[in-house]
């Protein structure tokens, strides 16, 4: 430890432990939690961790203040410290060239204990083979450790390249409610009583399908949203009930535009965020629905050329889904969404062969995903309430679900198009995660429990009261119920 002269600390201003390097012979504060505590007879080391990385601070008895000295005998790992002390150059032989602030350690003069800790029900160094249970009911623990703190980082790049990225080619981003009615995307929506509305309810919306559409006849012409869906199915895979999607509506636009601006921004994001991984094809293969059937069995092909390489990024377009399908109760659902606008070769076919109509809608697929799915809408009311009389709805049904859409759709609604990639299953395909609970900070269990905050739980009975609701069979679970949808 070579003697140094130095400046005193002129405010209580902490820094960042990475900023430490830039500070050699200075006096600084920093703060933040003990990660490993080392002793050395009297001296002692600890490595002290924060949002930016770890630190080595030294304890030696000779050079702290009589309280820290006293104190140093208590610090245990996770306790929160405030540490004064002078930044000093490492001997070439104690260099550390696995840390960033390998170079140097802080010599402490003062230790102040912000707060102890009990020890902590798991290691946090790494916690992929701890119990996930156990992971998600001390998740802000969880979240301590580097590999979850990594993810939070990389998916907070990623929506920002994103939200800059489309800013910059004139969209803007809306908000939109989540306190709203159905919107018909195959899966079970959550409901929310109303308390004022006695024996209404709203739903949560399974992506804001109808609003941004709405925004397009409102003039927005470039929308976006980093929007939260909610969907009520049984969590069959790595789903969850709420998850984020990249929403985007154009107007004045073919299928063609759509899909050039979100390859342009996947492959400039991948380029500015995850520069170490490589694209299988550029332009993205674009596969027709029938043809990706026939050739892969499946409508999201993992085109990878070596299916074992997370590095390798095969991305890759469907296109052409049909319209419908077949319900399997004799009646035809919508393939994608009923607000699809069918191929205009294929329109004569809607009134004889409706199975065959296919619509213009794209997928994007990476490793055997799907990423993302969008179409090119129908803006016409005419031509919308046909394809919801063939998905079977009656008259009345029509215009109790779906009259402000089709009301809007006659004033001077554009045409218009759009798609949502799915962020969480990006991020975990750039972060080399097995699923998408890893890049989400607060994701709930395979049954849609928050471990941590207890939900869903109980409620005082004046509260069902105020909302109108009375439990049948408080006894019986309802969570093997069959899903309402077959959408992914
Ligand atoms: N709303 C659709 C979905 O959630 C995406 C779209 O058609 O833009 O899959």
């Amino acid at each position: 430890m070579p003697a140094m002269v130095h400046m005193k600390v002129k405010t209580n201003q902490r820094i960042l432990n990475a900023d430490a390097v830039k500070r050699v012979g200075e006096e600084i504060i920093v703060r933040g939690w003990i990660n490993a505590r080392r002793d050395m007879g009297k001296i002692a080391f600890l490595d002290l961790r924060d949002r930016s990385g770890l630190l080595q601070v030294v304890l030696v008895p000779a050079e702290l203040s009589a309280t820290a000295r006293e104190s140093m005998k208590d610090l245990r790992p996770e306790y929160c410290l405030s540490i004064r002390g002078i930044v000093q150059q490492r001997g070439a032989k104690q260099i550390n060239p696995n840390l960033a602030t390998g170079t140097i350690e802080l010599l402490a003069k003062d230790v102040e204990v912000l707060n102890t800790a009990k020890t902590l029900p798991f290691d946090i160094a790494d916690t992929s083979a701890i119990n996930e249970e156990l992971r998600l009911k001390y998740r802000y623990l969880d979240l301590r450790s580097a590999r979850m703190l990594k993810n939070l980082d990389l998916r907070d790049r990623v929506v920002s390249f994103f939200r800059n990225f489309l800013h910059e080619q004139g969209f803007i981003e809306v908000e939109t409610p989540f306190l709203t009615k159905g919107t018909p995307e195959g899966a079970r929506e959550f409901l929310v009583p109303s308390r004022m509305h006695t024996g209404k309810f709203y739903v949560l919306p399974q992506s804001p399908q109808q609003f941004k559409q709405l925004l397009m006849v409102a003039g927005v012409e470039k929308y976006f949203q980093i929007a939260r869906c909610f969907r009520d199915e049984d969590q069959r895979g790595d789903r969850q009930p709420e998850f984020t999607q990249l929403d985007l509506e154009m107007s004045f636009v073919t299928q063609e535009d759509i899909m050039e601006l979100i390859e342009k921004m996947t492959l400039a994001m991948v380029k500015t965020i995850a520069p170490q991984k490589t694209i299988s094809a550029k332009p993205f293969p674009r596969i027709a629905y029938r043809d990706c059937i026939a050739k892969y069995g499946s409508d999201k092909p993992d085109l990878r050329k070596n299916k074992t390489d997370s590095n390798e990024l095969a991305f890759a377009w469907v296109v052409d889904f049909p319209l419908f399908e077949d319900d399997g109760h004799g009646g035809m659902q919508a393939a994608h969404h009923p607000f699809c606008m069918p191929h205009a070769e294929d329109v004569d076919l809607l009134d004889h062969e409706p199975l065959k109509v296919r619509a213009c809608s794209y997928d994007l697929v990476l490793n055997g995903f799907e990423l993302s799915s969008g179409s090119i809408r129908i803006h016409q009311r005419e031509l919308q309430e046909k394809i919801f009389r063939l998905l079977g709805l009656t008259d009345q049904e029509i215009t109790e679900r779906f009259g402000h859409i089709l009301e809007a759709f006659e004033y001077g609604a554009p045409p218009h198009g759009g798609i949502a990639p799915g962020i969480d299953r990006l991020v975990m395909l750039l972060a080399d995660e097995p699923n998408i609970r890893e890049v989400m900070a607060f994701p709930k269990t395979g049954d849609a429990r928050d471990l941590m905050m207890g939900a869903p739980s109980e409620v005082e009975p004046a509260r069902l009261e105020e909302a109108h609701i009375a439990i049948k069979n408080p006894k019986v679970s309802r969570r093997r119920a069959p899903d309402a949808g077959r959408r992914t």
